[in-house]
């Protein structure tokens, strides 16, 4: 149940995107140059393959140079079990709360993982990729951003939803300020972990999202 597209191409990189609709997250693959890095690896067989995606965008699993993880969930991290043996350089990107469960739950090897505290550029090819700390949807949560382009994990989605945070680390007050941190930002085109891409206007689905936290937080306060 997903379906791959080549979601976007600039001068500078193109993007490759796998639509889950099952209990797997999207998949984000960017390429820059000859380096590509994928943004969430997804769950794995039977809701997502990374062999048979990497197959349909005919790409080399051994050009994979880096795995950007907006968060914890086994849906967004699974599938790195079985892809840190079929690729053993590139490395796994992921924010400090969020990174021992995901390393200690699929045995990964320490030294395969950059932690990341916000803030920091990823370089792709001739591109950089800034990880933002949004915390709210898990307390590790990031969403990573390049130019008009953002890839929100499950802190947002289209039409204004947004990720739950009844799970452990999730907080309705810390989403709600994410949200607002990404209001303040220049992006047009966003890339969730969920569902459809929105590739414009991308500020007026977060807004909606944003005025739908505030209302939830309200609620749940009274
Ligand atoms: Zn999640």
């Amino acid at each position: 149940m997903y379906a791959h597209v080549q979601a976007k191409t600039t001068e500078k990189l193109k993007i490759y995107a796998v639509i889950s609709y099952g209990l797997s997250s999207n998949t984000y693959i960017i390429e820059s140059r000859d380096e590509k890095a994928i943004i969430d690896i997804g769950y794995g067989p039977p809701h997502s393959n990374i062999n048979e995606t990497l197959n349909i965008f005919k790409i080399d699993i051994k050009d994979i140079k880096k795995i950007l993880i907006t968060h914890r969930h086994r849906d967004h991290t699974r599938e790195l079990k079985k892809f840190i043996y079929e690729n053993e350089e590139a490395k796994i990107y992921i924010h400090k709360n969020d990174r021992d469960v995901v390393v200690e739950s699929l045995k990964i090897d320490k030294d395969r993982v950059q932690t990341l505290y916000g803030d920091e550029e990823i370089s792709i090819g001739e591109i950089k990729i800034k990880a933002i700390h949004t915390p709210g949807h898990t307390s590790g949560s990031l969403c990573f951003k390049h130019e008009e382009n953002i890839f929100t994990g499950d802190l947002v989605f289209a039409n204004g939803l947004y990720g739950r945070t009844d799970l452990p680390t999730g907080n309705q007050k810390e989403l709600t300020r994410s949200l607002e941190k990404l209001l303040k930002l220049d992006v047009d085109s966003m890339f969730p972990g969920h569902g459809e891409i929105t590739l414009k206007d991308a500020k007026s689905h977060i807004k909606l999202a944003w005025k739908n936290a505030l209302r939830d937080l309200t609620s749940k306060q009274n």
